[in-house]
C-alpha cells in the first residue's frame, strides 16, 4: 500500500486558541461594525484573514534571530540577506523595507508619475493603491479565463500577451514599467507560467519597458511551474526561481508571505542607477539602506526563510493543505476558484449568495455568516476591496466576488481545515435563507475595506 502524505515538519511550540459561542460572535461582529478586521484576535477561533506574517517560523529561523546584528549600518544581518537574495533570486542590488507596500512606495516614488499607466495582471490592492495615490492608473491585462471560477486552467494568473501588447502599442509613452504579480493573488492565488513570464519579457524588450515582479508568493508560483508546466518536473524549485527572476529587472517583496517571516520586505534590482534613485526615498521613508525599517534579527530570519521557503518538501506540505481544504469543499459542492490556489481558497460568493443584490456586498455577507457559524475569519475580495473609481467615485463591481480563506504557513492542522469546510457547508445549506446583505455606514477615501463600518440591511 502506498504511504499517505504527511507534513514535512513536527511541532515544537504551540499557542492555545479558544472556541466561542454563536451568541458571543453575533455580539462581537455587531460591535466590530461587520468588519472582520475590527475583531480582536481572541474573538477568532481559526484565523484565515491572511497568510501575511501569520506563519510559524522554523527552529533555524529562531536561532538566526539570536544571531541578529543590530548595527545601524553594514550589519552582518544585512549581508546575510543580501547574499540570500543574490543566491536565490539572482539580484545584485537590494534594499530592505519594513514590508511589501513600503517596497512599492519607495520604488513607485521613483518610477510612477501622474497620468501614467501601469499594466499588469490583477494588481494587488496596495500596489493599485500606490499607483492611484500618484494619480496614475493600473491596467489589468489578466487572461479572461481567470474570471470563470469553474474553468480548470493550470496558469490562471497569466498576463494576456495580446491585451498587454495592444495597450503598449497605443500608450507606450505613458507606461513607466510593466508589473507581474506572482502568484496572482487577486485572481485567486493563481500561478503565472514560465512561458508567460518569457512572453511578457519579450514584449517589454520590444517596447523598451522595465519589468517588475510583485513577488510575495514567488515560491508557490515556482511549485506550480514544477508540477504543472512541461519541462520543469525535474528542475529544483531553486533552479525554477532563478529562471523566473531572470526575466525581471526589479522586484518588490512582501517577506511576510513566501519568505516565512512575521514582518519585512525588500526591493531588488539589477541596475545600480535605479538603486541609487530608490535609496533617497528609502532613507526618507524606511531607514538607512542597510536596514530599511527592519531589525538585524528580522533580516537574519528572512535570509533563512528565503532558503527554507524555496525547498520542495516545505512547499509540497503547504500547497497540499490548501488542496485538502479544496477537496473537502468539493465533497459538499461548494463553489470556489478552481483549481485551488497556492495560499488560499477563494469561495465564489456570486454563486453561493446570488439572491443578495451586488450592491449589498455578497462576499462580505458570506464572510460574516462564516464567522458567526464557527469563529472562522476570512476576508472579502470583492466590491468592498475594489473600492470606488478615483474619478467618478462610483462603486466598482468586479466580475469576481470572492471570500478568501488564506491559510497561514505551518500554523493549522487539517483538523482545522475540516472545521472550516463543515462550517461553510452549514452556511451553504442555509444559503436560500440569507437574502439580505450589508450597507456602508462609514468608509475611508482610499483602501476602504480595512476600516469600513457596515450594518445589516433592513
Ligand atoms: C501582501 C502583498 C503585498 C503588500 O505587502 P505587505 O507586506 O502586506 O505590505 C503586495 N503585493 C502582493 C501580491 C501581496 O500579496
Amino acid at each position: 500500500m502506498e504511504l499517505p502524505f504527511a507534513e514535512s515538519f513536527k511541532i515544537k511550540m504551540v499557542e492555545p486558541i479558544r472556541r466561542s459561542s454563536r451568541q458571543e460572535r453575533e455580539q462581537w461582529i455587531k460591535e466590530a461594525k461587520y468588519n472582520l478586521f475590527n475583531l480582536r484576535s481572541d474573538q477568532v477561533f481559526i484565523d484565515l484573514l491572511t497568510d501575511s506574517g501569520t506563519g510559524a517560523m522554523s527552529d533555524r529561523q529562531w536561532s538566526a534571530i539570536m544571531l541578529g546584528d543590530e548595527s545601524y549600518a553594514g550589519a552582518s544581518s544585512y549581508y546575510n540577506l543580501k547574499n540570500a537574495i543574490k543566491n536565490i533570486l539572482g539580484f545584485d542590488y537590494i534594499m530592505p523595507t519594513h514590508q511589501g507596500r513600503a517596497a512599492e512606495n519607495v520604488l513607485f516614488s521613483v518610477l510612477v508619475k501622474e497620468g501614467d499607466f501601469v499594466p499588469g495582471n490583477s494588481h494587488f490592492d496596495t500596489t493599485k493603491g500606490h499607483i492611484e495615490f500618484r494619480k496614475a492608473h493600473a491596467v489589468d491585462c489578466t487572461i479572461d479565463e481567470a474570471v470563470d471560477t469553474e474553468l480548470i486552467h493550470p496558469f490562471k494568473g497569466n498576463v494576456d500577451p495580446k491585451k498587454l501588447e495592444d495597450f503598449l502599442s497605443k500608450h507606450s509613452d505613458k507606461v513607466p514599467f510593466v508589473i507581474v504579480t506572482i502568484t496572482n493573488n487577486t485572481a485567486g492565488g493563481q500561478p503565472v507560467s514560465m512561458q508567460n513570464l518569457r512572453e511578457v519579457r519579450e514584449i517589454c524588450n520590444k517596447y523598451g519597458k522595465i519589468l517588475v515582479f510583485d513577488s510575495a508568493r514567488f515560491a508557490e508560483n515556482a511549485y506550480f511551474i514544477k508540477t504543472r508546466e512541461e519541462g520543469y518536473a525535474n528542475k529544483s524549485i531553486k533552479e525554477i526561481v532563478l529562471e523566473m527572476f531572470s526575466y525581471a529587472d526589479a522586484m518588490t517583496m512582501s517577506s511576510k508571505k513566501d519568505a516565512n517571516v512575521n514582518i519585512g520586505g525588500f526591493i531588488a534590482m539589477r541596475d545600480q542607477n535605479l538603486w541609487r534613485e530608490c535609496s533617497k526615498f528609502n532613507i526618507m521613508f524606511e531607514g538607512y539602506v542597510t536596514y530599511g525599517g527592519m531589525s538585524g534579527r528580522d533580516m537574519n530570519a528572512l535570509a533563512v526563510g528565503l532558503d527554507e521557503g524555496t525547498e520542495f518538501d516545505y512547499l509540497e506540505t503547504r500547497i497540499k493543505q490548501v488542496e485538502y481544504l479544496g477537496k473537502r469543499l468539493d465533497e459538499f459542492g461548494i463553489p470556489y476558484q478552481k483549481p485551488a490556489g497556492g495560499h488560499a481558497i477563494f469561495i465564489d460568493a456570486n454563486k453561493v449568495l446570488p439572491n443578495i443584490p451586488k450592491e449589498q456586498f455578497r462576499a462580505q455577507t458570506l464572510a460574516i455568516e462564516l464567522y458567526i457559524e464557527a469563529g472562522v475569519r476570512g476576508v472579502e475580495i470583492g466590491t468592498l476591496l475594489a473600492d470606488r473609481d478615483p474619478e467618478t467615485r462610483e462603486n466598482r463591481y468586479p466580475k469576481l466576488e470572492l471570500l478568501r480563506l488564506a491559510i497561514p504557513r505551518r500554523t493549522y492542522t487539517n483538523n482545522h481545515m475540516d472545521v472550516v469546510a463543515v462550517a461553510l457547508k452549514n452556511v451553504y445549506d442555509r444559503r436560500h435563507e440569507i437574502t439580505k446583505g450589508l450597507e456602508i455606514v462609514w468608509e475611508a477615501p482610499i483602501m476602504r475595506h480595512f476600516t469600513v463600518e457596515l450594518k445589516r440591511c433592513e
